[in-house]
């Protein structure tokens, strides 16, 4: 089909790896899959979290909610999470929420009998399930990274003499774009490669020292004079802040255009850490998974049929005026004007991309802007969105995730249910 002509084949290289920490690169895609795989790992990579606490005896100084809303910010270790369900879905118990498919029981009790302070921290959350710990606990019984002696839990309250915590906590698999208590991640962050051009000609006319001047006024270390050949060399690209502070000191020197620097829009360099509720490198792969379902939804879900009505007309012209223009559409002109097109009858027929917040819709090319949609907003249901799913917007994404290009007069295209 001729729309593949969009296709691409992302590749990813780890650069580091730890269990709570992963920098890697991702080439040869685009801003909107980066920031859509950006998205999924803060927001939707489900986790367990504690969910409901029943307090039975609390003579601390802390009430009662506060003590369950500490309860819940206690990262767990949450391998499982992927495989189990929702409680709101989960009809071994009808949405009570409570049963071993959707929930992890805890049990805690401690009584100060001593003059001393006593703490209880997470150490003394007692789980059902030993799969399904406080990290820090799994983190002590491994031993892997932590000073065990150091390790003393996370703390939940004191308790002086008389006093008594007893309660029973039930832990649910959750995303964090219900609760950031559900997230996965503590940063996921991307930055755009830099692409650095030095304009040699120019460079060599510089002096020493106004070369080494015009280095020092980079604040990180991306420039160095090479000591044999006193020339200006790269260091290191990826230390470039997009501060431009070498531009301006460039045009402050009366040396404009001595050096370009642009944000490669195909390369991306990611860090994620994890709460080590799941690896780091297991957030990155159920990312990837959680986002094929979404696309999935997108595909399989049904009910469209008065989306097509309504965008019918809409893609006949997107499909006839792609054609022509195939063999252009490297030109930016083109692209350009495709854009515009779409975009204006997008924003004639649909609230979605006026009252974009980023304000980037605009902007994005054609084949990006649908995914480039805060993912949230395909889970809300937008029959609009699915019907564009529906024609060329959504086949990139879909083609560079590997899964199946069906055919554009296929029935099998249907749109997303509105929730
Ligand atoms: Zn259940």
């Amino acid at each position: 089909m001729e729309l593949n002509s969009y296709q691409r084949f992302p590749k990813i290289k780890i650069r580091e790896m730890k269990d709570d920490y992963m920098k890697f690169e991702l080439r040869e895609t685009d801003p909107s899959m980066a920031n859509a795989l950006r998205r999924v790992m803060i927001a939707e990579v489900p986790t367990i979290a504690i969910d409901l606490v029943e307090i039975e005896v609390n003579s601390t100084v802390l009430n009662d909610e506060f003590i369950a809303h500490r309860l819940g910010l206690i990262p767990l270790t949450s391998e499982r999470a992927m495989g189990m369900r929702f409680s709101r879905d989960c009809d071994a118990c009808d949405g009570d929420g409570q049963c071993e498919y959707c929930s992890v029981e805890f049990h805690l009790s401690v009584r100060c009998d001593q003059d001393q302070t006593l703490d209880v921290t997470s150490a003394d959350l007692l789980s059902s399930d030993p799969s399904v710990v406080p990290v820090d606990v799994a983190a002590r019984s491994t031993s892997s990274g932590y000073d065990a002696s150091e390790n003393r839990g996370i703390i939940i309250v004191k308790l002086r003499r008389g006093q008594e915590l007893r309660l029973r906590a039930i832990a649910r698999k959750g995303i964090g774009k219900d609760h950031a208590k559900w997230s996965p991640t503590a940063t996921v962050t991307f930055m755009y490669e830099p692409d650095i051009h030095i304009n040699e000609d120019m460079m060599e006319r510089l002096t020493l020292e106004e070369k080494q001047s015009w280095i020092e006024s980079s604040p990180t270390k991306v420039f160095d004079i090479d000591p044999n050949t006193q020339q200006v060399v790269v260091v290191d690209p990826e230390a470039y802040t997009y501060d431009d502070e070498v531009i301006k000191k460039a045009e402050a020197m009366g040396k404009p255009g001595l050096v370009e620097i642009y944000g490669r829009e195909d390369s991306f360099i990611f860090t994620v850490e994890s709460t080590g509720a799941v690896k780091a490198s297991q957030v990155v792969i159920n990312a990837i998974e959680v986002l094929k379902q979404k696309l999935d939804a997108v595909r399989l879900s049904e009910d469209t049929e008065e989306a097509d009505e309504q965008f019918g007309e809409l893609e006949y012209q997107l499909l006839s005026w792609l054609p022509k223009h195939k063999h252009k559409e490297e030109s930016s002109k083109v692209r350009d004007e495709m854009n515009q097109a779409v975009v204006a009858d997008m924003a004639a027929q649909s609230p979605i991309v006026g009252s974009d917040p980023s304000g980037g819709a605009n902007q994005l090319s054609i084949h990006s802007w649908i995914p480039a949609l805060p993912i949230s907003r395909l889970d809300g249901g937008l029959v609009r969105l699915a019907a564009y799913a529906k024609s060329v917007l959504m086949s990139p994404l879909l083609s560079e995730l590997g899964l199946a290009m069906p055919s554009l007069r296929s029935n099998k295209w249907k749109g997303v249910q509105c929730a």
